[in-house]
């Protein structure tokens, strides 16, 4: 498949080119856009073959299902059978922004868009260009992270590039993206709401306008141990590099003493090892790849530069990435779990 590149200036939008991608999702093509979490796969959540071809073009199963995008809260009528009484108050305080809201689905929403499911996933998000695409298409738009499945999320359009280049109609180049991470995903259908996906929007924010909130369980993880992984890469995997991650979780000290360490030990069996560090800790490492994600007092900066950090290692080819953890707390909850998820749940607490 032929791919275009569109490079559009995010305050300032051509909106010649912006109606040219517009009109490919109309036409039941891919586009993939900035938002201001990661960059999205678009396509008409309405058009079965469309949303079908996002799961083709990233390798996705068919039965993780996608987040649908609106540009306007009224928007959402058609989409649902109902929109539940708490959801008003939440689009109103974080909508447009970086909150999805699973409801149950209307009949105008194909099984495709919603991996089989009877509930759809609705954001409306906040980049200027993502909500100018959706309005002038004219469509909701299905849109999941625009990376090939199980890799990290795509915060730049050369990653979108480097993933979908030629299993994509359009790839919208505007530049680096905000939050870093996806949004933060809340279901509406269970009473008390559940937490499904940490992001943007922390539980304490989220509980301010809903109260008391349940957790999904899975957040937790299937497998924390207190011993190096004997087979690193071998369990469940996603937003991976290549590299097998492994997290070194406790206090400072100790974290880099035992980083220390394992480096050490993987470099004696011949692999080649990359550190994921902090502002904090970055010269307390030498003779690796030492990469810091950012300040630990400014964890906005960790989240913004995570994915990008995790692409770096394949780059440079590191086999075995040894990160630290960073606190899991508001923005540091959605950091630890796509950290924990890149390294398989194999986190060693020293
Ligand atoms: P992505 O945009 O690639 O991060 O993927 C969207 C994610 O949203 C899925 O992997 C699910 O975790 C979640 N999601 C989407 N729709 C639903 C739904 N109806 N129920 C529960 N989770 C959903
Ligand atoms: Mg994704």
């Amino acid at each position: 498949m032929k791919t275009e590149v569109i490079t559009i200036d995010k305050d300032n939008i051509d909106m010649d080119k912006l109606k040219y991608a517009a009109d490919v999702i109309k036409q039941g093509g891919l586009v993939a856009f900035p938002t201001e979490t990661v960059y999205g796969l678009g396509a008409n959540a309405l058009n079965e073959a469309a949303a079908h071809n996002i799961y083709e073009a990233k390798g996705r199963p068919s039965d993780n299902p996608l987040i649908v995008h609106i540009s306007a809260p009224d928007e959402l009528r058609r989409l649902v059978k109902s929109i539940p009484a708490k959801v008003v108050p939440l689009m109103d305080r974080f909508w447009p922004g970086p909150l999805t809201i699973i409801m149950e689905k209307s009949d105008i929403i194909p099984k495709t868009t919603t991996g089989g499911l009877d509930t759809v996933a609705i954001r409306m998000p906040s980049h200027p260009v993502a909500m100018a695409l959706i309005r002038e298409s004219g469509l909701p738009i299905a849109a999941p992270s625009a990376n090939l499945s199980g890799k990290p999320s795509p915060t730049m359009a050369q990653h979108v590039i480097h993933d979908l280049y030629g299993r994509v109609d359009v790839i919208i180049d505007a530049g680096n993206v905000n939050i870093g991470l996806e949004s933060t995903i809340v279901d509406m259908t269970v009473n008390p709401p559940m937490l499904l996906r940490p992001g943007g929007i922390t539980l304490h924010q989220l509980e301010e306008v809903l109260g008391d909130m349940a957790i999904d369980p899975a957040l937790s993880g299937p497998n924390i141990s207190d011993k190096p992984p004997k087979a690193p890469g071998m369990k469940y995997k996603h937003y991976s590099p290549e590299a097998d991650v492994i997290i070194i979780e406790g206090s400072l000290d100790r974290v880099v003493e035992n980083i220390n360490r394992l480096a050490r030990e993987y470099s004696q069996k011949g692999k080649k090892v990359g550190i994921m560090a902090t502002e904090q800790t970055k010269q307390k490492y030498s003779g690796f790849t030492v990469i810091s994600m950012g300040d630990r007092n400014i964890p906005e900066t960790i989240a913004s530069n995570l994915f990008t950090d995790l692409r770096k290692f394949d780059e440079e080819g590191v086999e075995i990435v040894l990160a630290e953890a960073v606190d899991a707390e508001d923005i540091g909850l959605a950091i630890m779990n796509r950290m924990n998820k890149a390294a398989g749940y194999n986190i060693i607490k020293v």
